[in-house]
């Protein structure tokens, strides 16, 4: 247990994020009626070419014959940029760089925008590429010979203003944000030292605008995981925690960089708080993190596995083993992926990057093909979850932040769905918007059960099912609706 910060090697499954329904409560259940564990594809656009993007979605979302068999049907959505930089023809509104004089909508915007009012485009990779490589800002860097300071990387709260107002003109608003590598535009939290997003005093200092704007999750550079295979995992005992913590890689989550120095990431100073970190960083999909100003806000992990992830090495990091024991543990993974770039497998990293490329359609080859296939039995046969990552994540979210209060009476209990309670996003009332899949557990002894919107004159069309995966209990839900694709 050596590794194991001192703070939580005493904590028991009770603490480590164990779903457990309640007795004799009604309570969320962890997913949508009937599945037992969650899984998302949240894929960084980067190489990604329009042809290649076509191709694959047209596989894992249409219906349709496609060179890598038919359709899949799943809901997998995509993230693109705002700007990709001169020449950089992938799925951005504007081939160009933040700092030029006008901007030009690429030949894809058009699609983009489609997608994304359809659900399909719900994740910004960052606002996209700087002319300059942001890492080079640094006051420090301008000693050593380095680069004059007029070769820095500017990059302006101006240049977000006109992101957001961007999409807003062109009515899409993706909630979910993640950071591309070396964007001056992202999001550090505890572990920031290039990310400027976040920083108060930077001319890019953008936070709340991005809250403005509808950006619920973060995922930023730390929250990767290189070997757990999801989280929200509900261990059997104790024993088998301890295992999972001892082999868990805790060095790079407790350490952060500053400059040159390597120094350790700041814990908040209540015990208590800095356990429920840990605790967080350990077992938890979606949590809430210190921003470099201070504010709160949500944070999501992404599992990357040992390679770079590509559309290559996705066979060997969704593996039916890892899968397997994702629905045994009733988990959920959001998987770190960039299906517009083939590695080679087996190569050195400094190697393996210089061979890199686009990939080109069919993007998947047989292993990948096998690995999908896998994926849409289990979503078929009712086990997996398979949701675009901005609507898991907002499923995740309403379990933490819906207030409900169950009224019991002997011929039937009444549940009311009061309002949102979040330390991030506010508080708000619930809309019938917000429950795709809305699903309680009930004690299979419960009278009727009726569920009813805080203030509305009818209670919801519920279902009332024997629940497939919480013995002594039974769901009560709205169906979940997929989001359908396009067919070309
Ligand atoms: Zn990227």
């Amino acid at each position: 247990m050596s590794n194991v910060p001192q703070l939580i090697r005493d904590v028991t499954i009770a603490e480590s994020g164990r779903f457990e329904a309640a007795r004799n409560q009604v309570i969320v259940r962890p997913y949508p009626f009937p599945y037992r564990a969650a899984l998302a594809v949240s894929n960084d656009l980067d190489s990604s070419s329009p042809e290649a993007f076509e191709a694959w979605h047209a596989y894992v979302n249409g219906r349709k014959p496609t060179p890598n068999g038919d359709g899949l049907g799943l809901e997998v959505a995509d993230s693109f940029w705002i700007w990709s930089g001169t020449g950089n023809t992938t799925l951005a509104l504007h081939y160009q760089f933040p700092d030029e004089e006008t901007f030009v909508d690429s030949p894809i915007s058009g699609r983009i925008v489609e997608l994304a009012k359809l659900g399909w485009f719900d994740t910004l990779h960052s606002l996209g590429n700087w002319r300059r490589d942001v890492r080079l800002t640094e006051p420090s860097d301008l000693s050593a010979g380095k680069p004059k300071a007029s070769e820095y990387a500017t990059a302006s709260r101006h240049e977000v203003l006109y992101a957001f107002d961007k999409l807003d003109r062109l009515g899409i608003k993706p909630e979910v944000y993640v950071n591309h590598s070396g964007s001056p535009s992202n999001v550090g939290g505890p572990w920031g030292f290039y990310q400027k997003a976040d920083v108060k005093d930077h001319p890019l200092y953008c936070m709340d605008l991005m809250k403005n704007a509808g950006i619920k999750y973060h995922w930023i550079d730390a929250a990767t995981d290189t070997e757990k295979f999801g989280n929200d995992l509900s261990y059997s005992d104790n024993e088998s925690l301890a295992v999972a913590l001892a082999r868990f890689p805790w060095a790079p989550f407790l350490r952060r960089r500053v400059q040159d120095k390597v120094v350790p990431v700041e814990l908040p100073s209540d015990p208590r708080l800095a356990r429920q970190m840990l605790l967080n960083i350990f077992n938890s999909s979606l949590f809430t993190l210190p921003a470099q100003d201070g504010q709160l806000f949500y944070a999501f992990k992404r599992y990357r596995g040992a390679y770079q992830p590509t559309a290559s090495t996705f066979p060997i990091q969704v593996t039916s083993a890892e899968l397997d024991e994702l629905e045994r543990q009733r988990g959920c993974v959001i998987v770190y992926q960039h299906f517009g770039v083939f590695s080679h497998l087996g190569r050195s990293p400094l190697i393996g990057r210089r061979m890199r490329r686009r990939t080109a359609s069919p993007v998947f080859d047989q292993h990948a093909v096998a690995c999908w296939e896998d994926i849409a039995e289990r979503w078929r046969s009712n086990r997996l979850f398979v949701a675009a990552t901005g609507r898991l994540l907002n499923y995740l979210w309403l379990r933490r932040a819906l207030i409900m209060q169950t009224e019991k009476l002997p011929e039937k209990w009444v549940v009311t769905l009061m309002n949102f309670q979040c330390p991030v996003l506010g508080n708000r009332p619930v809309t019938a918007s917000d429950l795709n899949g809305f699903s309680l557990l009930v004690p299979a002894e419960a009278p009727d059960v009726v569920v009813i919107l805080n203030g509305a004159s009818q209670p919801l069309k519920v279902t009332r099912d024997i629940d497939p995966v919480h013995p002594d209990h039974h769901a009560v839900y709205l169906a979940w609706s997929a989001l359908e694709w396009p067919q070309k």
